[in-house]
């Protein structure tokens, strides 16, 4: 995307936040302008080509649509950014890509050795089974779908910690005799967090004791009302065992998935995530990888990090050597340099010297940033108060339910127009590692009220710098995150009145100075203080007293019942009977 002059090209699709550096403003006049427009969008959300054309031009903008300009230019520099969204005329549906989450034993895992296994076996026969992090899965018509293969939240969190969204729709497996659990709901704020589609799957129902029903009521305590009860919760029930009700949660995994929209153009430069990589010790550097748009060909140079190579071969998720994979697709690649860490985003490049020279370039880069940008209380007031984040998340643990309630209600009541405050998790206990990597991820901070860190969980906030504030009174935390909150407003400053004298002669000192001879009334005359030139009580001019004195002498400051001589600046123009009014402007908010 480029600037040039007031002609700018979007894309189909934008992410707010993308758009206001483009229009060179901060995201939050975005938001506002979307708002005034009537569109209600947070800084992470993408808005479609004819909102961004209409907030562009708000700002002045004229807008075309990204195309022909774009598609002729060499895009080695604009491929950094890692996006999902992806636009243009040869945009095509694109495959979801799906994780797993859930509490522990509750059944991802045969899950997803169920969908796979299930799908082998109607097809192409004879590939190893492998895992390399994710696989593809055909359904009904043809259709394929992505699942990624590292269940849990906690790899799903660590993803987007490391910037890397790559999940479209979210399965979070509950135990149907087990019912809601710790890391159930866990899971459901975590895809909630993400802004990505949730999906229940009532797992074990084959189990004389399931209680699907009562499972149902404990979704809906949570907000989630199912389906079936009014509500807008896609609910399905299945065994992963024996293969239950499988079909049908793949069908509604594609149902949202057309909601969603999802599209990426197979005809640009590759662009994706490296989900895992590792050094083997016959075949060298492998990785797997993520396509999100373009077509990778085996022969393409790609860089991932600071680790580049030419890929000398590729496989799909079967083991099977394939020469091009498309967007949404999984692929084990060969010929990297170095390990690449998982989450990192890769492009391809045109050459392996262009390659190395970006590499060099990055290298450079980095050894000067150090880690990972911190986040604590002060550093997101920091970013509220420039505009770079309106979404104030908060991941909240206390001791007993009874304070969670009211902390959640007294805590999302601070949010303004300006900054919304979102608690994206909030449950008794210890405040766990999920924790800090959920508020890592949201880029957000943890409030413990009543209880402590786990040792895991402290060792990440000091590594990752994410703050987890501790607090032992309601109040404390309150006030602190009102502050936060209110450090956002603009603030208001009020005059107050330093002194009042009266102008009583009139001295002219050059052509363009004039020296008031003045008798103070009130307060005190103070040198450089501001002040305001008064006459029939209107004021005929403000600026500062830029000399005071005191007989011949300069003097810093002259109080009531004495006499002065003022200049004040940018004003010679004083007549008898003007009064100079000293004040100062104090913060009233
Ligand atoms: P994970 O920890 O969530 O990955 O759970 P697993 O997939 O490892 O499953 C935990 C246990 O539950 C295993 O013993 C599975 O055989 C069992 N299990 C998983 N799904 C079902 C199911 O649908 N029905 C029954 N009866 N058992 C299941």
């Amino acid at each position: 995307m480029t600037v040039d002059q007031e002609k700018i090209t979007l894309p189909s699709a934008i992410v707010v936040r993308d758009l206001a550096e483009i229009l060179d403003t901060t995201p939050v006049e975005v938001v506002k302008a979307l708002m005034q427009n009537g569109v209600m969008a947070t800084v992470v959300q993408v808005i479609d080509f004819d909102t961004a054309a209409i907030i562009a031009a708000d700002f002045g903008f004229d807008v075309d649509a990204e195309g022909d300009a774009l598609d002729d230019a060499p895009e080695t520099e604009e491929s950094t950014s890692v996006r999902l969204i992806d636009d243009g005329e040869g945009a095509v549906v694109r495959p979801p890509v799906v994780t797993v989450l859930g509490h522990v034993d509750h059944g991802k895992t045969t899950l997803l050795d169920r969908i796979r296994s299930a799908n082998v076996q109607e097809g192409e026969a004879g590939g190893i089974t492998q895992h390399i992090g994710a696989y593809q899965v055909k359904v009904g018509d043809g259709r394929v779908i992505t699942f990624l293969d590292t269940p849990g939240h906690e790899a799903f969190t660590q993803m987007r910690a490391r910037g890397a969204n790559i999940t479209d729709v979210g399965i979070v497996v509950v135990a149907a005799d087990d019912g809601l659990m710790l890391q159930s709901r866990e899971a459901i704020s975590h895809v909630k967090a993400a802004q990505v589609p949730l999906i229940i799957a009532i797992n074990k129902v084959d189990l004389p004791d399931a209680d699907s029903a009562r499972l149902k009521g404990q979704l809906t305590e949570e907000g989630l009302l199912p389906e079936e009860l009014g509500g807008d919760q896609i609910v399905v029930e299945i065994s992963a065992l024996e293969g239950m009700g499988i079909d049908e949660l793949l069908e509604n995994v594609l149902v949202v998935a057309d909601l969603e929209d999802l599209k990426a153009d197979p005809n640009k430069q590759s662009q994706g995530i490296v989900l895992e990589a590792k050094n083997d010790r016959l075949r060298g550097v492998t990785a797997t990888l993520l396509i999100q748009t373009g077509t990778l060909r085996a022969g393409d140079v790609l860089i991932a990090g600071t680790a580049f190579g030419r890929v000398k071969a590729m496989f799909d998720s079967d083991g099977m050597p394939i020469e091009s994979a498309g967007p949404s697709t999984p692929v084990e690649i060969l010929g990297l340099s170095a390990i690449p860490s998982a989450g990192e985003s890769f492009e391809t490049s045109a050459d392996l010297r262009l390659a190395r020279q970006e590499v060099d370039t990055r290298e450079r880069e980095t050894s000067g940033t150090g880690q990972s940008q911190a986040v604590t209380l002060d550093s997101l007031f920091g970013e509220i108060h420039k505009g770079n984040v309106t979404d104030f998340n908060l991941v909240v643990k206390a001791d007993v339910q009874g304070s969670i309630d009211p902390l959640v209600q007294v805590l999302e009541a601070q949010s303004l127009e300006e900054v919304n405050v979102r608690v994206i998790h909030a449950a008794v206990g210890s405040v766990t590692e999920s924790d800090v990597q959920l508020a890592t991820a949201s880029h957000g901070v943890v409030i413990a009220f009543n209880v402590m860190p786990e040792p895991g969980a402290r060792k990440l906030s000091a590594e990752s710098g994410v703050e987890v504030r501790e607090y032992n009174v309601i109040y404390d935390i309150v006030e602190d995150i009102e502050k936060a909150v209110n450090g956002l407003l603009d603030p208001i400053f009020e005059d107050r009145e330093d002194g009042v004298s009266e102008v009583r002669a009139i001295f002219r000192k050059g052509r363009r100075n004039a020296i008031a001879g003045c008798y103070v009334r009130d307060g005190a005359m103070v040198r450089n203080s501001l002040c305001r030139v008064m006459r029939n009580g209107e004021t005929v001019h403000e600026s500062i007293i830029g000399s005071l004195k005191r007989v011949d002498d300069d003097a810093r400051e002259v109080v009531a019942g004495l006499e002065c001589g003022i200049m004040v600046d940018g004003y010679d123009s004083f007549e008898e009977g003007d009064e100079i009014v000293a004040f100062h402007k104090e913060q009233v908010r």
